[in-house]
This record gives C-alpha cells, structure tokens and sequence, in this order.
C-alpha cells in the first residue's frame, strides 16, 4: 500500500453513475484502485435513467451513441433502432453494468451533498444528505451537463390539484394520458418528443410556447437482424469516423460555404438533408452556417418554408417559426410529426410570448387572456445547464474556497477537466470541453484522467492541480474560440442562460466550441508531456 493509500478510505470517488461514471469506475477498478461511486438515484444510467418522460429518445444514431470500449458489448447488443427509446438505452445501460458487475462498488440512493478538500491530507471528504462521510484521494464529478432539472419560477405552482412533473423526474409507473386534459410547458427538445407522443393519446393537449425552436425530422426507422449486422461489421470505421469529425457525430458539414454553390444547388442539398435521418442539416450543412449571418439566414428560411407546408393554420405555422434566432444557433430538437401535432383538434398552441403565464392554479393555468382547466401539467423547462449540478454540491477547495464563487461569473477550467485551487479534482463532461456526441467524449475524457490517476499513483504524488497560469490560458482560449460563432449570440442553456435561476441571465461561454479533435489533441500533450502543467507534489 502506499502512502497514499493509506490517508483514504478510498482512492477515488465518483459522484454520479450515468454512462461517465459507470465507465471511470470500470477504468479505475482495472488499475487496481479502490473506488466508490456515489449515486442519487436507485439504478444507474444517469440522463437515460432519470428522463422517462414519454417519447424520450436519442437524437444521434442509437450505434454512435453507445460505449464502444469494449468489443464483446459491441458484439453482443443489438440495437432495435436507428434512434432508440429511452427503455431501450436504459435496458443497454443496466446491461453493462451486469456484464462488468459495476453494481458492487456503486452506492445507490446516496445523493452529496458536499465535497470538502483537506490540505492536511490532500484527501477529499464527501458527505451525503444522510450525513454519512466518506474520504478518498481522488474527487472525481461525473454529474452530467444536463443533470440538474429547473423548475419555473411562477407563482402557484405549489398549488395545482392535478398531476404535475418536470420531464427529467418522470415517475417510474406509467402515466396515462387518455381522457385526460394535458398541458406541456416548454418546447425545447425535450418538450418536441413529449408533445407529438402525448399528443396521440391525450383526451386535448395544450402547449405552453414562449420561444419556438427550429425542429427537424428525425426520421428514425427499425432495424431488422440483416442491417444491425451490417452496422456491426462496420463499427471500427464508425468509430473511427466519430473521432475525425468535428463534434464526434456521424455528421459533420462540408468543406463548402453556403455560397460557393448556386442557389439551386444549395436548395437542393438542404432538401436532401431535410429528408435525411438524424443531425445532418444541422452538424452536416455547410461549413458556415453557424458563422455567416446571411447563409444562417438563408437556410433559417428554407426550414420556415418547411414548417408553413407542415402546419395547416398559417397562424399556428407563424407561431412555430422562430424569430428571434436563427436555424442551428440553439440545439435543433429532432421531431417525428412534430408539426403535424397541430393540425389534430386535440393540440392547441398558446403562444405566451403574447399572453403570459401568471399563475398556476389549483386547477390548471391561467394566462393574461384565459384560464385553462388540467388534469397533468407537463414541465418541460429544461436545465440549469453544466455548471447547473456543481453548484447543487457545496465543492470546497485550498483554504475553504467554493467552486460555486469560483465560477459566479463563468467556469474556469484547465482543459475543461481540472481547476486550481482544487487539489486531486477531475471533471468528466464538465464546462470547457468538447460535447458533441457525449459518449465518445466520455470514453476520451474517462482515459484521460485515468491516466492521469494512474501517474500520480505510480509516482505517489499527494496533490495535483492545474497551475493558475494554465487554467486562465485555457479559459481565454476557450472563450476566444466562441467569439464569431452565432450559437454565443442566443439565450439558451448552451449560453449557461436559464430564466429560472437566480443570477443565470446572462450568457458566457460555458462550452469548447473548438473541434473535438483539437482538444483531445491539447489533452493528450499535456499527458505526453508527463502533465507538467499540473503543480505536482
Ligand atoms: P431546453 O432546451 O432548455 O428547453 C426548455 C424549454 O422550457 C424552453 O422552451 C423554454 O423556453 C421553456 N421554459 C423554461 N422556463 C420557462 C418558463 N418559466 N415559462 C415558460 N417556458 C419556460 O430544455 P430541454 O428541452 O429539456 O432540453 C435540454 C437539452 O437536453 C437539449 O437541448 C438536448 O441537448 C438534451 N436533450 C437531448 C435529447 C436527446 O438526445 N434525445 C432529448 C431531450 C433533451 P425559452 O426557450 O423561452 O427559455
């Protein structure tokens, strides 16, 4: 045992069992390393495990999405899917964690509560709720970009008689819809696939709008025995792929502008995008579409034609086309019959850009202009974004310094996986580093600092940290990169903007907007280099 062994219960603690968790504590264990991984819900999956709501499913092909460090669960999954349900990728889930027996070293039902760093002993000590404490040497936060649910800020929510639930704490018994009178709040992604699915059984729907998203087809289909083994026999060059594109998709855009073509040819290729499967008309457009006002302009357009030949109503149709950005600037929520909803008599739009909400009340809503009765009111309000869940923890450092103060005005990060001042502290997914298709950004970020862990192991180093140096480069770099992306320019949880929190109505630059490549790149010179920017003793 070394000295370090010796000063913790633990080598390393895992706050969060989604896929980056489950997958650090599979690399930990192999190390040898003795590790904890503490989880506030009662199984694991993360994201998949706590949004049931229903039509919750993948916007990115099912066999992109899925862990691809190991070739036996490669070999032995078959996906139902193009873009599987959330039953389906939980199920996935549950089964690598039987096949890799992850449940052992999990402790389930344990939500943190805070996470303090003690310089005498550069260990960690991690208390739950219940007030039980556990030491480690290594605090490592795999608590998910979109982890932690916002619920809106109007008055009398409290006070509805009827069933009420935000999307992200769906419950685990099934909810029925029929007969009943529903309304759903919100319209981002998560809000699109809840309302075309209880749009079909729902006695009347009513959609709460403030701010209409550019949706487009998912167009997602089965797959039958003869294709998924097609997929399979071509997952090496799939994975491949995912590491050469720009955000880890299957789709990347073209190395065109959007008016090095005719007009024609333009039109014609955003035709075809649009009647393809997946994020392709947004991640595989051409290369300016997100930097270039007018190109932006241009295709927001052909996609506002779209919607008007979809909606019957021109009124509606109106409503639904967003004005106040343009296509792509905010994530596309991906649809199947999306539109369509709105042409059945039992879906009604309320566009409360015009009428606002002023209260809940015990039987439904009540708007500037009428009152509306409810069986279930739907929140799908979306998240305090990435910085969200590490604020919900109270993380303390060198000399009792709060991450949450750290970060009052903007993340600061080294490499978007470790902060000064914040000894033996790794982030999986936090703020600052490549998102994209998240899982392939998990098995990259998961190895990385296992390696890390690994050195400071072998080389039984007591702290390691990012010098302030470092940390204040990347977080400049990262925020020079945003500059000229249009994305930057628009209110939404991609912006750390969220009408629901106090002190979170302004935007920053939370995310790496470089290409994956280039960080992974940045990352795996730092390790070649034997981590010298990490202040090691
Ligand atoms: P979101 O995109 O932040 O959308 C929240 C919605 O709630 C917005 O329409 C927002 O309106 C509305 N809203 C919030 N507070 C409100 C209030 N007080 N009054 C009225 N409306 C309010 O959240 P989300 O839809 O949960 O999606 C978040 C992200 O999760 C997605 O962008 C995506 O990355 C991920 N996701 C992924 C999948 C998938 O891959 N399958 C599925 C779902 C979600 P404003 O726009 O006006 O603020």
């Amino acid at each position: 045992m070394t000295d370090l062994q010796q000063s913790a219960q633990y080598d390393a603690i895992v706050i969060g069992a989604g896929m980056s968790g489950m997958y650090q504590l599979y690399r930990l264990r192999e190390l040898g390393l003795r590790v904890k991984v503490l989880e506030a819900g009662t199984g694991v999956g993360g994201t998949w495990y706590w949004n049931r709501y229903p039509g919750a499913r993948f916007d990115s092909e099912s066999y992109s999405y899925q862990f691809s460090f190991s070739k036996d669960l490669l070999n032995e999954w078959d996906w139902s899917e193009h873009f599987s349900g959330q039953p389906e990728t939980l199920r996935y889930l549950n089964h690598v964690a039987d096949k890799f027996d992850l449940r052992k070293d999990i402790q389930f039902r344990s939500r943190v509560k805070s996470a303090y760093y003690q310089e005498a002993t550069n260990t960690w000590d991690v208390t739950l709720e219940d007030g039980s404490i556990f030491t480690s040497h290594f605090l490592i936060t795999a608590v998910g970009p979109l982890s932690a649910p916002t619920m809106p800020t109007i008055p009398g929510v409290e006070t509805f008689q009827g069933q009420s639930c935000h999307t992200a704490r769906w419950p685990h018994e099934p909810v029925s819809f029929e007969g009943k009178r529903v309304a759903v709040i919100g319209t981002g992604a998560t809000g699109v696939q809840t309302i075309q699915e209880v749009s079909k059984t729902a006695k009347h729907l009513t959609v709460f709008q403030r701010t209409p998203n550019w949706c487009a087809p998912l167009l997602n289909a089965k797959i039958g025995t003869e294709e998924m083994e097609k997929i399979r026999a071509g997952y090496d060059a799939l994975f491949q792929r995912c590491m050469e594109t720009f955000s880890c998709f299957i789709h990347t855009a073209v190395p065109r502008g959007t008016f090095e073509v005719t007009l024609e040819e333009r039109q014609a290729f955003w035709e075809e995008l649009y009647a393809s499967p997946g994020f392709g008309i947004w991640l595989g457009n051409f290369n300016d579409i997100l930097t270039n006002r007018e190109a932006n302009a241009e295709l927001s357009a052909f996609v506002a034609n779209k919607i008007r030949q979809r909606v019957k109503d021109q009124t509606v149709a109106e409503k639904l086309i967003p004005k106040n950005h343009g296509f792509g600037t905010r994530r596309v929520p991906m649809e199947t019959k999306y539109y369509e909803c709105y042409n059945q008599d039992n879906v009604k739009l309320v566009d409360i850009s015009e009428t606002p909400i002023e209260r809940i009340t015990p039987t439904g809503i009540k708007t500037s202009d009428a009152e509306y009765a409810f069986d279930i009111i739907i929140y799908a309000t979306g998240f305090d974004a990435i910085t969200g869940s590490f604020d919900r923890i109270d993380i303390r450092g060198v000399d009792g310094a709060r991450l949450k103060d750290r970060w009052k005005h903007g993340p600061e990060t080294y490499l978007g996986m470790t902060v000064d001042g914040f000894p033996n502290m790794m982030m999986l997914v936090g703020p600052h580093m490549a998102l994209g298709n998240i899982p392939r950004t998990i098995e990259f970020n998961v190895e990385w600092v296992s390696d890390l862990v690994k050195y400071a192991t072998d080389h039984n180093l007591q702290r390691i940290e990012p010098t302030p140096a470092d940390v204040q480069a990347w977080t400049d770099h990262v925020k020079s990169l945003g500059e000229g992306n249009l994305m930057f320019e628009v209110n939404s949880w991609m912006t750390g903007w969220n009408s629901n929190v106090e002190g979170k109505q302004v935007r920053i630059i939370n995310r790496y907007s470089g290409s994956a490549p280039d960080w992974r790149a940045k990352c795996n010179e730092v390790a070649a280099r034997g981590y010298q920017e990490m202040a090691v003793g």
